[in-house]
């Protein structure tokens, strides 16, 4: 399973850009939890959609803003038109469908919608499968909201007051040199570990279990060094690293952090989830740069992978 960071949410914030800004919207709550926010929305034009981190906010023509953060276990399932986000081309889902049959689904795996065939639905619009929190729809698209750890209507202050919570964001902010200052000062005045650190969504935002690893290796840095033992460099160059990775997972819809991969290899690690890592998920399996196995622990919950030689 591979649980949403922050490109993947990037994604959906503009799949919405692209399919559902501009149009009034039909939103229900098939499954009812979410009934009165869903009321409050329903038949308001989508303004404006962003990610920042984890956080995805939909902001209506009313100033409401629908703030959606996935968890562990949610995902949007995109049905009839899902228009291409990326550089004109289609990076997942078919090719060539049928204008209003297409099925996509963004989070927490590559499993296909329910009710889904091939990337197909057999009609438009799909009858809500399952647990669907909320239904957003115009006239040509249907996104369905499926089991998010946070989905909720905020006025304009309130959704700001999340932000202000958050840190920084390379692809939600203007100014990446200020932004690297910010995450430099919260992790060098931290006794905490830097593997913990960079986990912390209000010291850098959308960092997830896999970019952190990987990261960490890239950098050659051992996991456990108290934040305030990182020079400042170094945890600069892991800003401008993650301004890398990035626009990068979003570009491709894929975690893929082998800087050493030519053209076909980066073919090969899109197609196979296997050879997209460094040390993320090889516990055990031998370091791709020196041999040494790969070491899996527990920090703070969460399964970390490091190369014990590689990142003295
Ligand atoms: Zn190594």
């Amino acid at each position: 399973m591979t649980v949403p960071e922050g490109h993947t949410v990037h994604r959906i914030a503009r799949q919405f850009t692209a399919d559902f800004a501009g149009h009034r919207l039909a939103v229900s709550s098939p499954q009812g939890r979410f009934a009165a926010g869903a009321a409050r929305l329903d038949g308001q034009v989508l303004t404006e959609t962003a990610a920042v981190g984890k956080h995805m906010f939909a902001t209506f023509e009313s100033g409401d803003v629908l703030r959606v953060h996935l968890g562990l276990y949610g995902a949007w399932d995109f049905f009839g038109v899902v228009s291409p986000i990326v550089d004109g081309q289609d990076v997942r889902g078919s090719m060539g469908a049928p204008r209003l049959r297409r099925a996509v689904r963004m989070g927490e795996d590559e499993r296909e919608p329910p009710s889904a065939e091939g990337g197909l639905v057999a009609s438009f619009p799909p009858d809500p499968v399952g647990a669907v929190r909320v239904r957003l729809a115009t006239e040509e698209s249907v996104a369905d909201l499926r089991g998010p750890s946070a989905c909720e209507v905020l006025d304009p202050s309130e959704a700001q007051a999340v932000v202000d919570r958050l840190g920084p964001d390379p692809a939600s902010t203007d100014d990446l040199d200020a932004a690297g200052q910010v995450v430099v000062e919260r992790i060098t005045s931290r006794g905490v570990a830097v593997g913990q650190l960079l986990m912390d969504q209000s010291v850098v935002a959308g960092i997830g279990n896999i970019y952190r690893a990987e990261l960490l290796f890239r950098a050659r840095l051992d996991p456990h060094t108290p934040g305030r033992r990182v020079p400042r460099e170094v945890v600069r160059a892991i800003w401008d690293d993650w301004a890398v990775l990035l626009p990068d997972g979003i570009r491709t819809g894929a975690m893929l952090t082998r800087e050493d991969l030519d053209e076909d290899g980066r073919a090969r690690a899109i197609a196979d989830t296997t050879e997209r890592h460094w040390v993320y998920g090889r516990g055990g399996l031998p370091c791709r740069v020196c041999g040494t196995p790969v070491v899996v622990e527990e920090m703070a919950g969460r399964k970390l992978y490091f190369c014990p030689v590689c990142q003295r």
